[in-house]
């Protein structure tokens, strides 16, 4: 079979193989998968027809160039590394994928297995086939799913899982650049009374359009706003000071009001639904000092257990969280 295939791949022959009886030149025609051989590890000496479906060019016009020239920039480099061990004989396989502008200008996927080929010694012949493969369904369909598993399905908002990654990464942060990082606790207020009287079905509606509502009193990218749980929501405000911090929990509580969710036995809201906010802040104060993400949630909890019995519908702030700074490098 092996003898077959390389005679199939000779360079003697012409580019595309016929449509003969040879069973593995049918293979080879009909295989969704492209199958590229490469004189010396560059060039294209062979190129099969599905070039047409991945490249949307004829294998006459591939013929001659590398895989390189079909790489989009970003991903160029990385493709001539590895391509670069291969030839080196570091490896004598490598599998890559990388973004191809298909010839109707669409971005496409591709995955490559390229493999030197070797005699019967095992000795390297100095040709170099490729498999070549669209994998574009597969990756967009593992973007999704990456997404789904950090988002919350009822309000679109980041869910915990994310919001304790993010923490723990804009912690380190605040460490080594020595900035503030706010945090900010938010709960409905009588929530459960809301469900009581007007249904689930309306609370979650309630949700929803209370995460649009927070989500659109925050500014910057790199601020997240989390669903921590139930009803409770959590804004991660990174490089952000006690001040900044309070002016955003300011622009949430009157974002939520100004939805006027009418909520008939909140009196603190007068009659719509409305918030309470925690507000917590992380000040990098020498190398010594302790403190962890879980104190800055714990203080922005306490201080929305403190808004709450101060009369609702409003904020209050937590003493500062002392973080130990990384020392200068
Ligand atoms: P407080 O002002 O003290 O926060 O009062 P509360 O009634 O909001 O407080 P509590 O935490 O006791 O009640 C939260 C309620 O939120 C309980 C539950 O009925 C409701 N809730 C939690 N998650 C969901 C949800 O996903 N959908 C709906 N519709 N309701 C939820
Ligand atoms: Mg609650
Ligand atoms: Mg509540």
């Amino acid at each position: 079979m092996l003898t077959r295939l390389k005679k199939l791949l000779n360079l003697n022959r012409p580019p595309v193989a016929d449509h003969g009886s040879d069973s593995f030149s049918m293979l080879l025609e009909n295989s969704e998968d492209l199958v590229l051989r490469l004189n010396g590890g560059i060039y294209f000496t062979y190129v099969s027809p599905a070039s047409r479906h991945i490249f949307g060019l004829e294998p006459e016009e591939m013929m001659g160039h590398a895989l390189r020239d079909y790489a989009i920039a970003e991903d160029r480099e990385a493709l001539i590394a590895n391509g670069t061990r291969l030839l080196g004989g570091q490896t004598d396989t490598d599998t890559s994928s990388f973004r191809i502008i298909r010839k109707d200008g669409a971005l496409r996927w591709v995955e490559v297995n390229s493999k030197a080929e070797l005699d019967r010694a095992g000795r390297r012949t100095g040709e170099f086939v490729i498999v070549l493969r669209d994998v574009t369904e597969q990756k967009e369909l593992a973007a999704k799913l990456a997404v789904l598993t950090k988002t919350d399905g009822l309000t679109g908002l980041a869910n915990r899982r994310l919001f304790d990654e993010t923490l723990e990464r804009c912690w380190r942060g605040a460490q080594r650049t020595k900035n503030h990082l706010s945090m900010l606790f938010l709960d409905l207020d009588q929530f459960k009374t809301f469900n009581d009287t007007y249904g689930h079905q309306a609370g979650d509606d309630c949700l929803r359009q209370t995460a649009r509502a927070v989500s659109s009193a925050i500014l910057r990218p790199e601020d997240l706003v989390a669903r921590y749980g139930g009803e409770e929501m959590a804004v991660i405000l990174p490089d952000t000071d006690g001040t900044g911090a309070v002016d955003v929990a300011v622009r949430a509580l009157d974002a939520v009001r100004a939805l006027k969710i009418p909520h008939a036995h909140n009196a603190a809201g007068a009659g719509f639904v409305s918030t309470s906010i925690g507000v917590a802040t992380a000040i990098p104060f020498g190398a010594e000092t302790a403190g962890s993400p879980g104190a800055l949630v714990e203080a922005a909890d306490g201080a929305l257990y403190a808004a709450k019995s101060q009369g609702r519908n409003g904020l209050a702030v937590a003493p500062p969280v002392m973080m130990a700074a990384s020392p200068p490098a």
